[in-house]
């Protein structure tokens, strides 16, 4: 029983690893998630993904003590249950059970976030910090605390959820979630994106203008803008210098209220690096007391892509050993 599985159930994909009790990730296997064809489709799928990953490592089931699943939205971690995930359409499905009636291997899930942050701070780039905050950047922004390795919840698990901060002077955006001004509407891969192209669509010139002459503006992702940023783009400079500001005000009011000693930050859009975490320092630094900045440590995640399995799997493992 000296390995587990980690699982990050997203909208676009389904990611499956097998995980050694160091937290070391040995293998993993992918597929997209296909949530439109309902729950049972999908839980059929990840028992195969299961299937396919103890297949190809020669890993025996029964050396396999628990599954751990992190999945967006919120989460009873107590009673397996997702209790809201808008981007898979689910709300009160019994995660856990259906995935350990495929699996026969005993399953606990948790939000995605969560147990990205919980793999940083275990076995990452927060490794060794009593109170860690840590972010995902991806298609949305979302935050979760660990503090001396327990993780923060909140009442009905919504502890967390900066990208829902509303800015409304600052961002014009209505959010997935009903109100308009919401940060991760700009602060997201998505958001950076979005950005771009309404600078771009305003009549301003930019390099990303000519690199997309033969293609729609819409298929501009993040990953353009920092290129952009790289040649001195004066739309990809302004969008990341605003993004990073409004990020540092956000992350002021979460530092003020857990008094993190780290912050890790994660999710694709984390590879934007300095471009994108040098505004933000310098406007969360101006915006909070100098007796929290003196202490705080700033890094991107050590996994960026792979913290989401490591931690589940890890804390997976946690919690079937507390149940022996
Ligand atoms: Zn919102």
């Amino acid at each position: 029983m000296s390995k587990l599985i980690g699982m990050d159930i997203g909208g676009t994909n389904i990611v499956c690893g097998l995980v050694d009790v160091q937290g070391s990730l040995i293998h993993k296997v992918k597929q997209p998630t296909e949530a439109l064809k309902g729950s049972g489709y999908v839980f059929d799928k990840i028992g195969g993904m299961i299937d396919q990953l103890l297949r190809e490592t020669n890993t025996p089931r029964t050396d396999v003590s628990a599954v751990g699943a992190g999945t967006p939205g919120f989460i009873d971690p107590e009673r397996g249950v997702t209790l809201f995930a808008g981007n898979l359409k689910w709300t009160d499905i019994p995660t856990a059970e259906e995935i350990r009636r495929r699996t026969g291997i005993p399953t606990f899930i948790d939000n995605d976030v969560r147990m990205y942050v919980y793999g940083e701070t275990v076995c990452g780039a927060a490794q060794g910090y009593e109170h860690v905050l840590g972010i995902t950047i991806g298609t949305g922004l979302a935050a979760a605390s660990v503090n001396r390795g327990h993780l923060f919840y909140g009442s009905r698990y919504m502890a967390g959820e900066i990208g829902h901060l509303i800015f409304p002077e600052q961002i014009p955006y209505t959010c997935g979630c009903g109100m308009t001004g919401c940060l991760e509407t700009v602060a997201s891969a998505t958001g950076i994106a979005r950005q771009a192209r309404d600078l771009i669509r305003s009549g301003r010139s930019s390099v990303l203008r000519e690199w997309f002459r033969d293609t729609s503006i819409e298929s501009i992702t993040a990953a353009d803008v920092s290129k952009a940023y790289d040649v001195n783009d004066p739309v990809a400079v302004e969008v990341m210098n605003h993004t990073g500001q409004l990020l540092g005000r956000g992350l002021a009011y979460a530092v003020t209220l857990y008094s993190p000693d780290m912050i890790v930050i994660g999710g694709g859009g984390a590879l934007a690096g300095e471009r994108l975490f040098a505004p933000m320092r310098e406007q969360l630094q101006q915006s909070v007391y100098s007796g929290y900045w003196e202490r705080l440590t700033i890094a991107p995640a050590r996994h960026i892509d792979d913290a989401g399995i490591i931690g589940s799997a890890l804390a997976a493992g946690q919690r079937q050993a507390a149940m022996n």
